[in-house]
């Protein structure tokens, strides 16, 4: 069992370091927010006065925190103290330049150093059920991989260092893109007075099959554990589509890459979000499309 410095306990970050906690790990927590330290202590974490005093002794160091400048900011204050055979790992999902920026930063701290960004959301988090998409050399994924399974049951390594922020963008592109394609489908089918339910049994076992359509389905009734029949409760909120597509758009500017469709949803979950509906799960969106037609 290893010592385990966690710092960022927010919706994502609590329940990953209670996890470590259960499997047995003697983990130190910090976070910002004094009611989410006092968590992760009645979790069984001990609890740190500041980050540099979490990374203390610290074998693995887990980052979880909002956006790039954070982990940038924090991993500059941690690594000096941090020992020179430990490795750090950032689960947040952030830019890929300011992760492979971190990366860098590790090396001259001589600290092994893993980017793995989660899917999964809060209820993966609780479960231990994640999917982590890694980036870093081998021997740093190779030490991260049975400390990643006390909080996640797939673990992929994706490549070099900033690859598993690649991944993760990548994946959450096409997701934003499809679930805006399934509402756009069952909006239409609603005007040609097809049911959810038809429209359902056919594209769920023909070629419009997709993760948006089957798991997540945004229309209550055919898949009964989606966010459509909870009220569009999160589940993964429509203004963390918005984060994760501005990446994506950042990411495609940066790299020369063209977009369009990544370009158009990102504009859609904007507009959701700027009428007042960031809090709402992203298949939500169906709604927004559905109040097109009145316009
Ligand atoms: P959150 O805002 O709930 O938690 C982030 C925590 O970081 C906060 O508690 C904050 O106080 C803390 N923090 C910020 N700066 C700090 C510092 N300098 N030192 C210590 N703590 C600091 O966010 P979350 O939902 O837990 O998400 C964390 C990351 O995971 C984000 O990058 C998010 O995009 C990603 N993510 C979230 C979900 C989800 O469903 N919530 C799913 C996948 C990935």
């Amino acid at each position: 069992m290893a010592t385990i410095a966690f710092i960022g306990l927010g919706n994502m970050g609590g329940p990953m370091a209670a996890n470590l906690v259960k499997a047995g790990h003697k983990v130190t927590a910090f976070d910002l927010v004094a009611a989410l330290r006092n968590q992760a202590q009645s979790d069984g974490a001990a609890i740190a006065e500041s980050s540099v005093a979490a990374v203390k002794g610290a074998e693995i160091v887990i980052t979880m925190l909002p956006a790039g400048k954070h982990v940038l900011s924090v991993w500059n204050e941690v690594l000096p103290a941090v020992a020179e055979d430990a490795l750090i790992i950032d689960s947040s999902t952030i830019d890929v330049e300011s992760a492979r920026e971190a990366h860098a930063l590790a090396a001259k701290h001589g600290v092994l150093s893993v980017d793995a960004p989660v899917s999964g959301g809060t209820g993966g988090a609780k479960a231990a059920t994640l999917t982590f998409m890694c980036g870093g050399e081998e021997a740093a994924f190779a030490a991260a991989k049975p400390v990643l399974e006390n909080m996640g049951k797939k673990i992929v390594h994706c490549g070099v260092g900033g690859a598993g922020q690649a991944a993760k963008i990548c994946n959450n592109m096409i997701l934003g893109i499809s679930m805006i394609g399934v509402g756009e489908a069952f909006v239409l089918a609603e005007k040609l007075g097809l049911s959810h339910q038809a429209l359902f049994d056919v594209a769920s076992t023909s070629s419009g099959q997709c993760w948006s359509l089957t798991t997540y389905c945004p229309v209550p009734g055919p898949v009964p554990t989606s966010p459509a029949n909870n009220g569009y409760k999160p589940g993964f909120a429509a203004n963390l589509m918005v984060k994760d597509l501005t990446l994506a758009q950042d990411a495609a500017n940066t790299a020369g890459a063209v977009t369009p469709l990544g370009k158009h949803a990102q504009e859609i979950y904007q507009a959701f979000d700027a009428a007042g509906h960031g809090g709402v799960d992203f298949s939500g969106i169906i709604q927004h499309v559905r109040a097109l037609a009145g316009k």
